[in-house]
């Protein structure tokens, strides 16, 4: 076991605190998985690359980590509705609810691949788990903290309020909740404004719909995620993850479930991601100012018309802590770009670099340094900062200002090796396609030089043949008032 002491912040203490698992080697994280009902956008990503590299790190400390992430596909109400997203997207696209979830499950998958997101431990998913989530309904229902009306069944939040402490997670003042909240209307059926349906009644027409104790329904959401975990990691396990977004409703609710079950809080540690904005904003499917994966490494999206490699997307990602927001613009992935290069060219020169007797660098004291930032809540961007630095004296040691020997050569690789491929989880297979990716840019620039020089001198015949090939092999350019823009089909 790695002798280090690992700090996380847990949002239900709002304190950065030592973890100690329950039950050491071993580890239980849960983070709440995609809603598959369309195709993740780079929020998302940004959500599961931060709980995988924690995934990561744990391995790296040598825990032995079971690492559950459900898939969504049942019971997640579209917002204001009493349709679920999934059930919804099924009538739209004209497909099996089910088709709905194999689709998008398929895409979301491929791009955890692209991202080297490791695949978590179990993946349960939600219609896997109907009669645990039904179970743990009942028993709620049992212990005296919900209610039926007319086959809905509802959590009592104002009854569990007073007896526990509701919004423990977020510390929000329940009075203000309450005068915040929809005050409820003459049909409406719950006995409190804050409740929530624990399982909803059916209508006849509704596409998922399962047989319960109560009648033709479905579960709600937030069951969902309490069933999974308390099956997979017991009542009470260390970690459980998700967006910041999701911790007033999703996660709080998620809690009170929980208590109400079995008595007991479920995660010792409750950490949340930031989210990732485009322009100040929450990057979100219903303010349209989504960008997809795919559109960011093809170039395709007009928002942000370049196209990156997955490892300089990750790497950008990982430029920042991940509780502060971080906004995505041209300009910083174009840095981040930069700086990418000029750190793997720098470790890079490790290969080639002559070994002296002796060295004059304290390898030892930099990699400490680097389990410090990691130590200090998962700071991967002062990990980045420290391999920065020592790429200046890995650049110093090839200028033959400073010495370095044959091991201490290894250990850098090594160190390298750990901290960027392992932890950071930077996608290696990237760095060679990266090197060509250069090359085959820079070509296309050229191409398109002669093309401009072409026109410039009426020549029309060669800059539209230009075009033409350029497109016949899937590189499309359009010319605008900035200049000619291109990309990969
Ligand atoms: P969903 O599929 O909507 O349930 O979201 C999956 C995960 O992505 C949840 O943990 C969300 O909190 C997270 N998420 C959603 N939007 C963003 C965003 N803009 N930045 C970071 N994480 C996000
Ligand atoms: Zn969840």
């Amino acid at each position: 076991m790695q002798n280090q002491k690992l700090y996380l912040y847990n949002t239900l203490t709002r304190k950065k605190e030592l973890f100690t698992p329950l039950n050491p080697p071993f580890v239980g994280m849960y983070v709440c998985g995609p809603t598959v009902y369309n195709d993740v956008h780079l929020g998302n990503v940004r959500t599961f690359i931060s709980f995988d590299v924690l995934f990561r790190y744990l391995k790296h400390l040598d825990y032995k980590v079971r690492y559950v992430r459900n898939i969504t596909d049942a019971g997640h109400l579209e917002d204001d509705s009493d349709e679920d997203k999934i059930s919804k997207r099924a009538v739209l696209e004209r497909l099996e609810p089910m088709e709905i979830v194999q689709k998008y499950t398929v895409s979301f998958h491929e791009i955890m691949r692209i991202f080297n997101v490791l695949p978590p431990s179990i993946e349960p998913t939600a219609t896997g788990h109907i009669l645990e989530q039904q179970e743990m309904a009942m028993q709620i229902l049992k212990n005296g903290w919900a209610y039926e009306v007319n086959g809905t069944v509802y959590f009592d939040v104002e009854k569990f309020a007073q007896h526990y402490d509701y919004t423990a997670l977020t510390g929000r003042n329940l009075e203000e909740l309450l005068n915040n909240t929809r005050e409820l209307e003459g049909q409406d059926e719950k006995r409190g404004r804050l409740d929530f349906a624990l399982w909803i009644k059916a209508k006849p027409q509704h596409l998922m719909q399962w047989n319960s104790p109560w009648g033709k329904g479905f579960p709600g959401w937030h069951i969902e995620c309490s069933a999974m975990s308390t099956k997979y990691l017991g009542e009470q396990f260390d970690i459980h993850g998700g967006g910041m977004d999701l911790a007033p409703t999703h996660h709080t609710n998620e809690i009170a479930q929980n208590i109400a079950y079995c008595g007991k809080q479920p995660a010792r540690y409750w950490l949340h991601t930031n989210m990732l904005t485009l322009n100040g904003k929450k990057m979100s499917k219903s303010l349209g100012n989504v960008v997809l994966p795919l559109e960011l490494i093809n170039g395709t999206n007009p928002l942000i018309p370049k196209g990156f490699s997955p490892s300089v997307i990750r790497f950008f990602m990982m430029q920042t802590h991940y509780r502060s927001t971080l906004d995505i613009t041209l300009d910083a992935l174009n840095a981040a770009e930069k700086g990418y290069q000029r750190l793997i060219e720098s470790f890079e020169l490790l290969t080639t670099l002559k070994p002296a007797e002796s060295s004059s660098i304290d390898i030892q004291a930099f990699r400490q340094k680097c389990y410090d930032a990691m130590n200090d809540d998962l700071n991967t961007a002062v990990l980045i900062a420290e391999l920065f630095e020592i790429a200046k004296w890995i650049n110093k040691a090839n200028e033959g200002q400073v010495q370095l020997s044959a091991k201490d050569i290894e250990e850098l690789k090594k160190l390298f090796n750990d901290f960027f491929y392992e932890i950071l989880g930077i996608p290696q297979r990237d760095a060679n396609n990266d090197a060509v990716l250069q090359k085959l840019k820079a070509l296309v620039e050229i191409v398109l030089e002669i093309r401009s020089e072409a026109k410039k001198n009426k020549n029309y015949t060669l800059s539209d043949a230009i075009r033409n090939k350029l497109e016949s092999i899937g590189i499309v350019i359009k010319d605008t008032a900035e200049g000619t823009r291109w990309s990969m089909k």
